[in-house]
């Protein structure tokens, strides 16, 4: 012990005590002298288990701990409880202590806890290495809700603490947040962390177009702030005069990525978009008089400022289902600018900023809101219960219901149900009950009767016909999208695969047999060497005479009584097809690539340039080891990026280009303009080949009702080249945008 001690320097000592101290003092709620003993207990275990860590930047470890601690006090509102665990959540997995003494120093509440903060061990490197572990995750997230909402605290501060990072590992953690920590943190409705989480993804994986927005909004905030007072003074007055003295009024920045989003979703630049805030009114009123005066305040509001009707939206009356309440509408400010204006209580404010760690708060007042978020674990519950699901799989479907806004319908008896937008009248029956969706047989809709893939709408009213002889078909999983009733689905046709793979487990229990080796070593041999899931699918395949077993052999020599695969050579390996490709690509392509993929130089690597997203010189790329293609080079805004990161984080390769080259790259704009019908696409080409010196691949060219809408695609030596390319587009006569495609 004495010798650990020298580790920290007395002024870390110092530090280190500090940041506890004033950790302690962000908790909120009251706390007892046992449950103070308690929390520097476990600062005591954790500084010292931590004390030969240090992070990336040099500081001693102990400090993450402590700040993940005060972010779940602080910015998420939990209690001692959470408070201990947070500072405990790293030590089993990273120093000595286990589980055990943390169960007898603290009890089994709290160890339970750790546990599921503990990631799982002996995953390395595999595919659903992330996926078990989200999948842990979300298991013990139905038994103590805790356990995410300090996750999410971890998250976060990696995520804040992130520039010390290596670059890939920093687009490997951005990818698994935007992956499942922000849809997860929008489910529980913890909009502030959602939202922070966003931004810092965004950081990373679009550093340019973040610092843009950023300098951009800088430069515009005094404008901004004259604009917010000039509209929100005559609505605080009118607000007074009719009588209202307990409420805030204030304007709200929009976060930089939703910024982001408009930018690509409207396709139109930063000057033209027109709410970069909304004005929020926060009412401080008793719980019952809450819907009345909102509505009264929107009356208010709506004398001052003239309304967009289609624009109002009311989740007071019916929350969403991640617990979000608020009375939002959309007004014509002044300079006819529009204006959203959100109308919520206090109590509404404190559970939209913070959603599920506020319901505890208010659990004991409203009980409806605390039911939505009950229905909502509920259904984690369901598909959690999926036996032996796959994990991946498991992800997929957490998140097909996690970020999906939802459908409001009603059963015969007018019972509503709340279902993922999207959901289909399948949906439906399985949201009832498990054997009504097995045995689906027909969905009426308001009467009428519907295909069983039908989508629902808010308000429809859905009644199921059930016949005992249906049974569910692959066919179905292209009929539903909540994860209950895939899952669901799923496993009904794994029995049936089961069943059908008899025959083909009894055929390669003989072929064993004969060869004298143990039948399930060997079978597992064979499902690693396929790559499937389990070995159902094995027998399944070599029932459906999809695999024969005696050319799978032909692969295989028996050492010592079990299967081992001949070696072959790399060149065998590798598809014809692909090499082809990259023949002919170094054919066209004189000179050195000049890129460096984890240090050494790319060529090295026989890579391709992803097709996906067209990267150039000069863009922010990583390398991503293919399972059968070889490596290919993305850009790190690519679509695909975040899910190849997410689930294979482990194939990414740092990737960077050196110095310049003489390749060409395929780069692909899309342009909009006014088709004024003086030839386009021959003022484009000649812009393009002639001024800018650029060779055009293809052009395609689309016009309607006076636009058109052009995809060109270009050779450009680099980003440079390019970006000057579509600066010079832009401003040519009767151009509207011109946007590279991703
Ligand atoms: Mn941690």
């Amino acid at each position: 012990m004495q010798k650990k001690e020298i580790i920290y320097t007395p002024e870390e000592k110092k530090d280190i005590r500090q940041a506890y101290d004033e950790m302690i003092l962000c908790i909120k709620s009251k706390f007892s002298e046992e449950d103070e003993r308690q929390m520097f207990r476990a600062y005591e275990i954790a500084v010292d288990a931590h004390i030969e860590q240090r992070r990336k930047s040099g500081e001693p470890y102990i400090f993450h701990p402590i700040a993940v601690a005060r972010i779940c006090a602080e910015e998420i509102g939990l209690g001692p409880t959470a408070i201990v665990c947070a500072l405990l959540h790293d030590v089993v997995e990273d120093t000595p202590i286990t589980l055990e003494e943390i169960e007898t120093e603290f009890g089994e509440k709290f160890s339970k806890i750790v546990d599921g903060l503990t990631k799982l061990d002996g995953l390395h490197n595999s595919p659903s290495q992330q996926a078990e572990n989200f999948k842990k995750v979300l298991s013990t997230l139905a038994d103590d809700v805790r356990v995410v909402l300090i996750k999410m605290a971890d998250r976060l501060h990696n995520m804040r603490t992130l520039g010390a990072m290596p670059r890939h590992k920093q687009l490997k953690i951005a990818a698994e947040t935007t992956f499942i920590y922000t849809p997860l943190a929008h489910r529980l409705g913890l909009y502030q962390i959602k939202t922070e989480y966003q931004d810092l993804c965004m950081k990373i994986t679009n550093r340019e177009m973040y610092s843009n927005i950023a300098k951009s909004l800088q430069e515009t905030k005094r404008a901004r702030t004259a604009f917010i007072e000039s509209f929100i003074n005559p609505l605080d007055a009118a607000l007074k005069a009719a009588g209202f003295n307990n409420f805030k009024i204030f304007g709200r920045p929009k976060s930089i990525y939703s910024i982001w989003n408009k930018i690509k979703k409207k396709e139109v630049t930063f000057d033209e978009i027109y709410d970069l805030f909304a004005v929020r009114i926060v009412l401080d009123v008793p719980g019952a008089q809450e819907k009345q005066t909102c509505w009264q305040v929107y009356s208010i509001v709506t004398d001052v400022h003239t309304p967009i009707p289609e624009r109002l939206r009311d989740w007071v009356t019916t929350p969403k289902s991640n617990g979000y309440e608020s009375l939002h509408t959309t007004v014509i400010g002044p300079d006819g600018k529009y204006v959203e204006v959100q109308i919520r209580s206090v109590r509404m404010d404190e559970i939209a900023e913070r959603g599920f760690a506020a319901h505890w708060k208010y659990k004991g007042g409203k009980e409806d809101n605390y039911n939505v978020f009950d229905a909502w674990l509920n259904n984690v519950r369901d598909i959690l219960d999926t036996p032996d699901g796959d994990a991946i799989q498991f992800i997929e479907d957490f998140k097909t219901n996690l970020f999906n806004e939802e459908v409001y319908v009603y059963t015969p008896n007018g019972d509503l149900k709340i279902l993922p937008k999207g959901a289909t009248a399948l949906d439906f029956a399985f949201s009832i009950h498990t054997d009504i969706g097995y045995h689906c047989h027909a969905v009426k809709i308001n009467g009428k009767l519907v295909p069983m893939g039908h989508q629902l709408d808010s308000g429809d009213q859905v009644s199921v016909i059930t016949k005992k002889t249906q049974k569910p078909t692959e066919a179905w999983l292209k009929m539903v999208v909540t994860g209950r009733a895939r899952s669901k689905i799923r496993s009904s046709m794994k029995e049936e695969k089961r069943k059908q793979g008899e025959f083909g487990m009894e055929a390669l229990q003989r072929k064993f047999k004969n060869l004298k080796i143990d039948f399930e070593e060997n079978s597992d041999i064979l499902v690693k060497y396929f790559n499937f899931q389990s070995r159902v699918d094995l027998f399944y395949e070599i029932s459906m005479e999809r695999i024969t077993i005696n050319n799978v052999l032909k692969n295989f020599n028996i050492e010592n009584g079990k299967l081992v695969e001949i070696e072959v050579e790399e060149v065998d390996v590798e598809i014809p097809t692909e090499k082809e490709s990259r023949r002919s690509r170094k054919d066209k392509f004189e000179g050195k690539s000049q890129l460096r993929v984890a240090g050494q130089n790319a060529d090295e690597y026989n890579y391709q340039l992803a097709t996906c997203c067209n990267p150039v010189q000069g863009d922010d790329v990583f390398a991503y080891l293919t399972a059968t293609a070889g490596m290919k080079i993305h850009r790190t805004s690519c679509p695909n990026a975040t899910h190849m990161m997410a689930h294979y984080g482990y194939r990414i390769m740092k990737a960077e280009w050196v110095g310049t080259t003489k390749t060409d790259f395929v780069a692909e704009l899309l342009i909009v303009g006014i088709d004024s019908g003086r030839g386009v696409i021959q003022q484009l080409s000649n812009k393009i080949s002639n001024s800018l010196g650029l060779n055009i691949r293809s052009f395609y060219i689309d016009g309607h009702e006076g636009y058109f809408e052009g995809k060109v695609s270009l050779l450009v030596k680099n980003k440079n080249q390019l970006d000057k390319a579509i600066q010079a587009l832009k401003v040519e006569e009767g151009i509207t945008s011109v946007t590279r495609i991703d």
